[in-house]
């Protein structure tokens, strides 16, 4: 029987599916530590990981049975890819299961710095009492959405649902992608049944940074691991604009964004996403003007349905070929 281990969980369904399909798998998580010797004691021939457990040479090296590797999620950062592939293994994520759940955490974040919910939540409360009035004053300064104009950095699968909320919003649109000038998006209307094609023409970054009231960024991990978006850029952005990142950290510059926050050229930053995880700098944690999340960008429901049988799909692609 061909064992698998899912070393950072997987969904209910997919575990039967997979079970179901004649497969064992375990779901006990191993720690980073003992993996190479897990795999190989246990004749492990299929790893299945999120963004938490390393996939790296060594791995690859010291586990000769394990010839299938699959990421559920996007980013494979935490997996030496071609390495694995110039073995013959194969390495393979889940693109696209992902991009709603992503898309819709962008607007939960501006819509929350919009009317200062990040900010009521940690300080309402007051030990039994509460800080109502003040606080009441101090967010007559909220915004609307409608009207705005978003910048959107990477014009991808993400970047594109993006787009495609923002119209829905009757917000503006400005995307930026070196590698796409223009994207059919469509608006898919439940209610009637009616389909909208709308085509966005991409902007340049200068464009983006100049014009956008919030920018938003999904795009992988630069290959010289330098942030997309310092002091330089920051400073040419709106005063009092909003920055969104739930693509990955260390792709914006988080001292510079500090700064640009303490001298309130910029308004809210909202961070789903930290160069040091899961031990974000204090700084950022404590900041009034930032709202949080734990890298949840793709953690629904529904994108762990579809990671899951994606996943299924694969692995039996794999072992069945
Ligand atoms: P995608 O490959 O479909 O799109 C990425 C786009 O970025 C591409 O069109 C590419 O041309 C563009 N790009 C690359 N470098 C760029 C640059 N320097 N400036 C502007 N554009 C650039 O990827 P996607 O599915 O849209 O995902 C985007 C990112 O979102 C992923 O790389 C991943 O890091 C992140 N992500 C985060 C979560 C989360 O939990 N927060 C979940 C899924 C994905």
């Amino acid at each position: 029987m061909i064992r698998i281990l899912a070393n950072d969980g997987l969904e209910e369904g997919a575990l039967f599916s997979l079970k179901e399909n004649g497969f064992e798998v375990i779901t006990e998580k191993v720690p980073q530590e003992n993996l190479i010797d897990f795999i190989n004691a246990s004749q492990v021939q299929a790893l299945l990981v999120r963004s938490a457990t390393k996939v790296r040479k060594e791995v690859f090296d010291a586990c000769p049975n394990l010839s299938f590797v699959g990421r559920g999620g996007v980013g494979m950062d935490n997996i030496d890819v071609a390495y694995g592939r110039s073995l013959g293994r194969t390495v393979t994520n889940t693109p696209a299961s992902s991009t709603r759940s992503v898309a819709e955490l962008v607007f939960a974040h501006l819509f929350a710095v919009a009317r200062f919910l990040h900010h009521s939540n940690r300080f309402m409360p007051l030990e039994g009492q509460t800080r109502f009035d003040a606080l009441k004053k101090s967010y007559a300064q909220a915004f609307e959405l409608k009207g705005k104009t978003l910048g959107i950095i990477g014009f991808g699968r993400i970047g594109q649902e993006v787009a495609q909320m923002a119209m829905s919003l009757g917000m503006k649109v400005l995307p930026y992608d070196p590698w796409v000038n223009s994207a059919e998006i469509e608006i898919d209307f439940l209610q009637t049944g009616d389909t909208f094609t709308l085509e966005f023409e991409t902007v340049s970054l200068e464009e983006l940074l100049q014009g956008s009231d919030a920018i938003t960024l999904h795009v992988p991990m630069p290959a010289n691991g330098q942030p997309i978006l310092a002091a330089s850029e920051f400073s040419q952005m709106k005063k009092g604009a909003t920055l969104i990142n739930t693509a990955r950290g260390g792709i914006i510059h988080e001292l510079d964004l500090l700064a640009a926050l303490d001298s309130n050229h910029l308004a809210f930053a909202c961070l789903d996403v930290f160069e040091n995880e899961p031990i974000p700098m204090p700084e950022l944690l404590n900041h009034p003007k930032i709202s949080l999340s734990p890298h949840v960008g793709g953690s629904t429901a529904e994108a762990q349905t579809r990671i899951g049988q994606e996943l299924v799909d694969l692995v039996l692609d794999h072992f069945r070929a």
